[in-house]
């Protein structure tokens, strides 16, 4: 194929993993994000799958796999804080802030465009047209659709854009290992689970802020599973600020009052390891599960990738190793292809029934957690 101008919409780790491969095989990329400021600090921790050792490795990050925590075993507590359950079953954690930072560092000057929110995007006969909500326009041979769960790319389409409230939400918690109580330490090296009907709570060791694999200098990271009823979906996302959020309430917007009703519910539900480990986060964020199919990837000139495509539950630990298959994926046609519509024809195909798939399994294992 030969060189594209490619523009990216959403520079999260979708569109920054796409980046980093397609300018690489030399076309002209730039990754336009309506966030201000990015995303260092944000985020917590994720299982990596073998997608993502690939990507890394072709970025030229492989270095970020050895800032892992390896857990031993997976543990079940009982709700007195017995261990019902041991399998060794060792496994790698990283932080996902550690591996944003890493991917954004690899672009060009001027390649990653802050601030740049996109208001539509529509596909005409030679490319595809790119309009910014600051009411500047762009055209590009090829518009990639980075853009999560409530893109905009994908009403270029024509594929559907409702995604469907699981009806439950994720708690998250990370806090320095150094913070956590002495009670809690049963949790450290291993992968804990207390799961009985109605509820589940995780936790497991990530790298420190920097990527420290030093005892004391991690971070712990918990996610507990909680049923909310749809009708009170919008109290549970409005902030303390009064702003109400569609899809995650962000750290440090939980008012006092619902932050201290948390750890009471905490040390009345969760075993005593647990419910400390939830009690020590002051700022927790709370995601809403939603289930999102595209039934289309791809126009004439327009490509949809990772959530935008596809949102799966976090369940799978699939999310980010499915944005690295699709950015491979679509990487590999446009190598493959002379014509940029066989290739989007092509990568679709290859990746519609993966995601299918994946999005399946999160539903399955949503219905088996809670
Ligand atoms: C801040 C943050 C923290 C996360 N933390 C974790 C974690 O700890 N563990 C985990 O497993 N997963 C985490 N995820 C989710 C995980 O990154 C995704 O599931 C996976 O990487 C695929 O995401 P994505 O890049 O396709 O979409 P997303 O990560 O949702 O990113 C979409 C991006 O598009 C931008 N965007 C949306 N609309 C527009 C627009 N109109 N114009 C321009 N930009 C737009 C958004 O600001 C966002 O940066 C996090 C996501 C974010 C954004």
């Amino acid at each position: 194929m030969r060189p594209l101008t490619i523009r990216i919409v959403g520079g999260s780790l979708a569109g920054l993993f796409a980046a980093n491969l397609l300018s690489r095989d030399g076309h002209d990329v730039k990754v336009y994000e309506r966030s201000t400021s990015g995303f260092a600090g944000r985020g917590a921790g994720l299982v990596p799958q073998r997608e993502v050792f690939h990507i890394l490795r072709e970025i030229g990050v492989e270095h970020l796999a050895r800032f892992g925590v390896v857990s031993r075993d997976r543990l079940y507590l009982d709700r007195s804080g017995k261990v019902t359950q041991r399998a060794h079953m060792p496994q790698t954690q990283i932080s996902w802030d550690l591996l944003y930072e890493s991917v954004a560092s690899r672009l060009g000057h001027g390649q990653y465009v802050l601030g740049m929110p996109v208001s539509a995007v529509r596909q005409t006969a030679t490319g595809a047209t790119l309009a910014f909500e600051d009411g500047t326009t762009e055209t590009a041979d090829l518009v990639i659709g980075a853009d999560g769960i409530g893109s905009v790319v994908r009403r270029a389409l024509n594929t559907s854009s409702t995604s469907e409230y699981a009806g439950y939400v994720a708690w998250r918690g990370l806090i320095p290992e150094a913070d956590m109580p002495e009670v809690s330490s049963l949790l450290s090296e291993n992968f804990a689970f207390f799961v009985v009907p109605g509820i589940h709570i995780l936790g497991y060791l990530v790298p420190g802020p920097e990527g420290e694999l030093e005892p004391g200098k991690r971070r712990y990271n918990w996610v507990w599973y909680r049923f909310v009823e749809p009708r009170d979906y919008p109290q549970a996302f409005t902030g303390k600020s009064g702003t109400t959020y569609r899809y995650s309430l962000p750290r440090g917007e939980l008012s006092p009052e619902r932050l201290e009703q948390f750890g009471l519910d905490a040390k009345t539900l969760l075993p005593l390891p647990f419910a400390a480990a939830v009690q020590a986060e002051r700022t927790p964020s709370i995601q809403g599960i939603f289930d999102y199919e595209a039934e289309r990837m791809v126009g004439q000139s327009v490509a949809l990738i990772g959530d935008a495509a596809f949102v799966v539950r976090p369940h799978t630990a699939m999310g980010v190793s499915k944005a690295a298959g699709d950015v491979m994926s679509l990487r590999d046609h446009l190598r493959q292809e002379d014509k940029l519509t066989d290739a989007l024809r092509k990568f679709e195909s290859a990746r519609l029934d993966a995601g299918r798939a994946i999005a399946e399994l999160g539903r399955q294992l949503g219905a088996s957690a809670l």
